[in-house]
């Protein structure tokens, strides 16, 4: 019999990703889809070509929850924190696919990225573990990229600096930044076609209104559009935000390392692309290799991945949020060794973090348990 598997959160950003996705993959034809909603319940569900239209359920609803055999939530930390230890604690024993930071790290529980670790994935079912999570986005798609030299424990540190789309937030920040981008143009929409205008009559418009009690920044607090934030998420004790911590903290726990961690730390920085986030790495090796042994390596390790040749032309045309922005590709490119040493290496990757850092991992492990 097919599984009953239950939808939380396919509204969002992340949701809204996973069943297009789903739908592309025809996974809708080998489950049961139930969708439940925190905000609708009682209105209509999703409707394509896949699922037939469905009344949105109740998703605090726990007796119609047990029912599922597998939950997918992409809802957010504070739905998970409330529901599921109340359905654990009535011994449910179904599946649950999270989207969400919160369970990410407890004992029983499992990251999921399964291009880099299917086999602690399928350990994991045969333990009879039953919550699968999804990582940190920036941590999946630095994986997706450098996956090579980390399978090849070629790697001792990481030093990071990120550039994270507005997505990465939710589906009310990007909103906010839109607003922001279209109130900075209106600031300026005649004098900018007008050639009697000078430069810095323009920017200071533009600057004048980023800076107004009117520019609307309810999310992200301040301008993001024209500017960037260097914090994301809340502050640790040891001055990391915790976006900076989940980044070797996840990236060990996937890869299945209680000791020899890989070291790896940086600073993290919100950016106004869209739903690409960017990250520029210096890496030391464990041992000398050739940059063409380190290319072919990268290469080699998962059919997403694309090796950018290091030249003006293709790092323009393919190593950039607008050429990435919804496709599974991986472009890691700006790859040299450094005046530091021969062990040290830069690299530059893109990565839509919706798709690989955030719904594709999801949706394919979906896939692992119901195949
Ligand atoms: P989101 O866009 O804010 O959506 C979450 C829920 O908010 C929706 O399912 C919907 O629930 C409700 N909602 C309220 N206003 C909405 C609107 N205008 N449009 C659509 N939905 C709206 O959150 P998200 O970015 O998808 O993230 C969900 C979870 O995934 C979070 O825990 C996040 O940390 C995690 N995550 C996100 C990303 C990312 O790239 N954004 C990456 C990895 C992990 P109802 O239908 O129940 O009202």
């Amino acid at each position: 019999m097919m599984k009953r598997v239950g939808f939380i959160g396919w509204r969002g950003m992340v949701g809204s990703v996973l069943l297009k996705r789903m739908e592309e993959e025809n996974d809708f034809s080998k489950i049961n889809p139930v969708f439940f909603s925190t905000s609708q319940s009682g209105q209509d569900g999703p409707i394509n070509n896949h699922i037939s239209c469905n009344v949105l359920k109740n998703a605090y609803n726990i007796d119609l929850l047990q029912e599922m055999d597998i939950i997918i939530t992409c809802q957010g930390s504070i739905y998970t924190n409330k529901i599921y230890p109340e359905l654990r604690k009535n011994n449910w024993k179904g599946y649950w696919i999270d989207a969400s930071s919160c369970l990410r790290m407890k004992k029983n529980s499992t990251i999921i990225l399964d291009p880099i670790n299917y086999h602690i994935i399928q350990d994991s079912i045969n333990k009879g573990i039953k919550t699968f999570v999804g990582g940190n986005c920036t941590v999946s798609l630095m994986l997706m990229s450098l996956g090579g030299l980390f399978e090849k424990k070629l790697i001792e540190w990481i030093s990071v600096s990120t550039y994270q789309a507005a997505s990465g937030a939710g589906a009310s920040y990007i909103i906010e930044l839109l607003k922001q981008m279209g109130m900075l143009f209106n600031s300026v929409k005649k004098e900018l076609f007008d050639d009697c205008t000078t430069i810095l009559e323009l920017e200071n418009k533009v600057t004048k209104m980023s800076r107004s009690s009117s520019f609307p920044k309810k999310y992200f607090s301040v301008p993001l559009a024209g500017s960037l934030i260097p914090w994301i998420d809340k502050k640790m004790i040891n001055g990391q935000s915790r976006e900076e911590w989940k980044g070797q903290a996840e990236t060990n726990k996937i890869l299945g390392l209680l000791e020899n961690k890989v070291l790896i730390d940086g600073i993290c920085v919100r950016i106004s692309s869209l739903r690409c986030h960017s990250q520029s790495f210096t890496i030391k090796l464990k041992k000398e290799l050739s940059l063409d042994n380190i290319q072919e390596i990268i290469a080699n390790h998962n059919q997403w991945v694309n090796v950018i040749p290091n030249n003006i032309e293709e790092t323009l045309l393919k190593l950039t949020p607008s050429s990435v922005t919804n496709t599974l590709n991986i472009p890691i490119g700006r790859l040299r060794k450094l005046n530091i040493g021969s062990k040290y290496i830069s690299a530059f990757t893109v990565g839509d973090q919706l798709l690989w850092g955030a719904a594709e991992p999801l949706r394919r492990m979906l896939r692992i348990l119901i195949d």
